[in-house]
């Protein structure tokens, strides 16, 4: 029975609820004025259902679509204005113990190199991503309670926060580990993490079995009700994901935002970010196995929705993703994406033959992260290394309530131009150093607040003189 405040997985993600729902967006899907009706509320930016979302997505009138993709941009535009989150995956360890069908990290794969970073290792890479401009990290590790305890993790993070390396400094490290016990997200919430991040894969619980046939991850309640373990530990900011590709997306996508609600409804505050990865080639991973095909359009087209369901969380997007694909869902959603990535255990320091792979993906973006900034900015984006909120204690619902009031701009715009600054100062190209000022010289006058405008300004002189670290 759907419960959207009950603490038990099939009942927040009701099975029943999801197959009602895709039945009911099917025979709706042409129904114009009901589609008019979402559309109206969608624009009052307070979000929709999982089940108008799916109407949305379903929906094949033209004009229909037309509009929801201007809505998500107005939306976007509204929320984030120019900003582009950036952030780099640490790979600390590929050492796991699941049975995970559609990633080379499987404990049964003997093909690849199993590696786990040292103390040492992780602080060579910490400096090789500082060297390229990056202060936020995901950081990434298999399920390995004997090579890969929590211990392991805390340490791990102690050194990444500690390394100042020339103007470097990784000032928040969003942790992406497998679901754990309430005891070990307090260990993770006092060690200093931004956003604990743990992907659903898949919401439907006989297809999620088949696909995790042995390991703890096997269990689908206890994944699946992590985030409510991780919030009761006091991690504010959750994000969740599906891999798009592994199931059927009209599934999972109900059931993402389901997910979503629960939260909301249970915890008092919704997610912080939505992760859209979709199924790409890997190592001893059959391609046509995971080929529940999600289309460019069929893609962008979910990110569109997600605006306009979820205004207020940030969507992010992988190196998964071509700079094609990439360059459609940034306009009309996405906020946060990754740049000059390596999906392999020690990626920064050397990067890996293809014989001596470690690599959980393939990237399909490997530009350096200076290229996709300049590329970035003759969009119009300003890229941005803002960390402020997570270290203002701006999390959670404290978070939440400026960005619904919208007052959150008034720390995100100058942030990001200061934070760019700092990059254009420290690490870029003189190609990208002279777009970027441009961008911040147009960008800055969109400050609407006289004093803020002024401080800013003021900021920038100093970051110039070789002052960092401002934040509003
Ligand atoms: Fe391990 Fe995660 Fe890969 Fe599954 S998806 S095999 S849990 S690293
Ligand atoms: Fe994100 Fe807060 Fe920075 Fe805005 S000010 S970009 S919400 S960390």
């Amino acid at each position: 029975m759907y419960d959207v405040k009950s603490k038990v997985a099939t009942e927040f993600i009701d099975h029943e609820e999801i197959m009602e729902s895709l039945k009911y967006a099917e025979e709706n899907k042409h129904n114009k004025e009901l589609i008019d009706s979402i559309l109206r509320r969608a624009k009052e930016c307070k979000g929709i259902s999982h089940r108008e979302a799916l109407v949305l997505l379903d929906c094949d009138l033209e004009e229909e679509n037309h509009r929801i993709y201007e809505l998500a941009k107005e939306i976007k535009q509204k929320f984030y204005g120019n900003r582009i989150v950036m952030f780099a995956p640490l790979y600390l360890s590929n050492y796991c113990v699941n049975g995970c069908t559609y990633c080379p990290y499987h404990y049964k794969n003997k093909h690849i190199r199993r590696k786990k970073l040292t103390q040492e290792e992780i602080r060579q890479e910490v400096i090789a991503l500082q060297d390229m401009g990056h202060k936020r990290l995901a950081l990434e590790t298999g399920e390995d309670p004997v090579n890969n305890p929590i211990e392991y993790v805390l340490e791990s993070i102690k050194t990444i926060y500690s390394i100042k390396h020339k103007n470097g400094a990784i000032r928040r490290v969003n942790v992406n580990i497998a679901a754990t016990t309430v005891e070990n997200y307090k260990k993770l919430k006092d060690a200093g993490i931004g956003t604990y991040i743990l992907f659903q894969e898949t919401y439907h619980k006989e297809n999620y079995e088949k696909l995790h046939p042995t390991g703890p991850k096997h269990d689908y309640a206890y994944h699946t009700e992590a985030m409510d373990r991780a919030m009761e530990a006091g991690i504010d900011d959750v994000g969740i994901g599906v891999l798009f590709g592994l199931n059927m997306y009209r599934y999972d996508f109900v059931g993402l935002l389901m997910h979503a609600e629960h939260l909301e409804a249970a915890m008092g505050v919704g997610p912080h970010t939505i992760s859209v990865p979709r199924v790409r080639p890997a190592d001893d991973i059959d391609p046509d196995e995971f080929n529940n095909g999600i289309s460019d359009d069929i893609f962008e087209k979910i990110v569109a929705v997600l605006r306009l369901a979820v205004p207020y969380t940030g969507i992010i997007i992988s190196t998964r993703e071509t700079k094609e694909s990439r360059e459609r869902v940034l306009k009309v959603g996405v906020s946060q994406i990754s740049g000059g990535s390596r999906t392999s255990v020690g990626g920064y320091v050397e990067e890996e033959s293809e014989e001596d792979n470690s690599a959980q993906f393939d990237t399909s973006d490997r530009r350096t992260l200076d290229e996709v900034l300049n590329w970035l900015l003759e969009m119009g984006y300003i890229p941005s290394f803002c960390t402020a909120c997570y270290r203002e204690g701006r999390t959670g619902d404290r978070f939440m309530k400026l960005v619904k009031s919208g007052q959150i701009a008034n720390c995100c715009q100058p942030n990001a131009l200061m934070t760019l600054k700092e990059y254009l100062e420290d690490y870029a190209s003189e190609d990208t150093k002279a777009k970027g000022e441009k961008v911040i010289e147009a960008e800055l006058k969109r400050i609407t607040n006289p004093k803020v405008y002024e401080t800013a300004k003021e900021r920038m002189k100093k970051i110039a003189a070789g002052e960092r670290d401002f934040r509003f």
